[in-house]
């Protein structure tokens, strides 16, 4: 449970989609670069409906089992335990599934069956078929960045979910984030916003990912707790985009004039 209620600006009617989707129990998938804020607006939608949230995140090794569950060897017994999937299903939760295209194609598999009007979950180990409860809802995220090495999600699976596109917010309201979770004054935000946009404005660099709102609220904390504006910004924002000498020089460069 989320008992205080984390800070998410709604940027355009997502909350609606998202409070119409658990209504109507149909999956959401939300779709955007890392760092544009999805898991915190699950989190935020989590408060707001008053619901459990189990979070996945899911990687190359993510796979049925460790959402389904296993039987483990207890003294002298074999007992089974449920998989965060599976609790979710039976507890009504929200299962939050970040990344998921990342995962390995037997968790696509798995829920499958509670994509459509079926909403039941097969536990192949058991024999066992589980309605899922009234109040449980899937949410996966995924990275559509298939160009530059990202997982693709294939169409069919796609389509059994409502999508909404996550993107870095415009300039004001990046400035307001950076603000409400760093605590930096105005000017310094904005300064943050304007190199955030200069950088992912130069796509001849051929960064794989750009600046996320995240690291720019990275910078901003360093900044508010007394470190230096340019080496915060370098540290929060530049390193992590490259490694690269001459681009990581010529954003340093770029950095020194704009703060
Ligand atoms: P994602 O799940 O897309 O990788 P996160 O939800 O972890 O990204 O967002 C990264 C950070 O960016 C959050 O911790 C938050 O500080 C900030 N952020 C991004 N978008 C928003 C938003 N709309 N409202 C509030 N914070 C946001």
């Amino acid at each position: 449970m989320i008992n205080t209620a984390p800070f998410y600006h709604v940027i355009h009617k997502e909350s609606e989609v998202f409070f119409h989707a658990f209504q109507n129990k149909i999956p959401l998938l939300l779709k955007g670069p890392t760092g544009t804020g999805k898991s915190r607006f699950v989190e935020y939608m989590a408060h707001e409906l008053d619901k459990k949230l189990i979070t996945i995140s899911c990687h190359e090794e993510t796979s049925s089992t460790d959402l389904i569950g296993r039987f483990i060897i207890k003294g002298a017994e074999t007992i089974w335990i449920d998989g965060p999937l599976t609790t979710a299903v039976k507890e009504g939760a929200i299962l939050y599934l970040d990344e998921v295209a990342e995962a390995r194609p037997d968790v696509i598999v798995a829920i499958h069956s509670l994509t459509d009007h079926r909403r039941e979950l097969f536990i192949d180990k058991l024999g066992e078929t589980v309605k899922a409860h009234e109040g449980f809802m899937l949410v996966a995220s995924f990275n559509p960045g298939y160009q530059r090495g990202f997982k693709e999600l294939k169409p069919s699976t796609k389509q059994r979910f409502v999508a909404l596109s996550f993107d870095y917010p415009k300039p004001d309201i990046e400035a307001e984030i950076l603000i409400n979770e760093s605590g930096i004054d105005e000017s310094n935000a904005k300064k943050l916003v304007n190199i955030g946009r200069k950088i992912r404005n130069l796509t001849e660099l051929g960064l794989t990912e750009t600046v996320s709102t995240r690291l720019l609220v990275d910078a901003a904390k360093l900044i508010h707790s007394g470190l230096p504006k340019r080496l915060s910004v370098n540290v929060a924002v530049v390193e992590p985009l490259t490694d690269d000498p001459q681009t990581l020089e010529a954003l340093k460069d770029l950095v020194a004039l704009m703060i």
